[in-house]
């Protein structure tokens, strides 16, 4: 994936295709930003590396630094509101899945049902068949 590199940052792709450049480890892998939820650093970013070969290495910087004191008081009731909608999402992420199956199911028995229905028609036209065949013997023989 990676196009170019130097000392402390090389470029790659993301999973879009795009390419972006990245901040080298000293181990050589491409560190990954993310976002601190705890209380003490509630939103602050930070850099990660995710290590090369399976195994994680030490590196870790702050990219931001404290915010400003409303931020800072601010951002814990925003926090609280996105754990509340990542719960909701997880929810209806699992119904999702839930109702995927019960289609997946009810679509199986639409199937069987289909092709019952098709066995039965068939049954009812050799019975039908059958019927006109012996009436109209019945008739000629009369
Ligand atoms: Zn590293």
């Amino acid at each position: 994936m990676e196009s170019s590199s130097t000392s402390t940052f090389r470029s790659h792709r993301n999973e879009r295709g795009l390419e972006i450049p990245g901040r080298l480890c000293h181990c050589g892998s491409i560190v990954r930003m993310f976002t601190s939820r705890t209380q003490q650093n509630p939103g602050r970013r930070f850099l990660l590396c995710p290590g090369s070969c399976g195994e994680r290495c030490d590196f870790f910087e702050w990219v931001d630094q404290f915010g400003c004191d409303r931020a800072t008081m601010m951002i814990p009731g925003v926090m609280v509101h996105l754990n509340q909608f990542e719960g909701q999402h997880r929810l209806l992420e699992s119904e999702i899945n839930r109702l995927r199956e019960e289609n997946s199911h009810l679509l199986e028995s639409f199937v069987h049902l289909q092709a019952a229905n098709k066995a039965l028609l068939y049954k009812s036209k050799l019975v039908l068949i059958c019927a006109i065949v012996c009436l109209s013997a019945l008739v000629w023989y009369m």
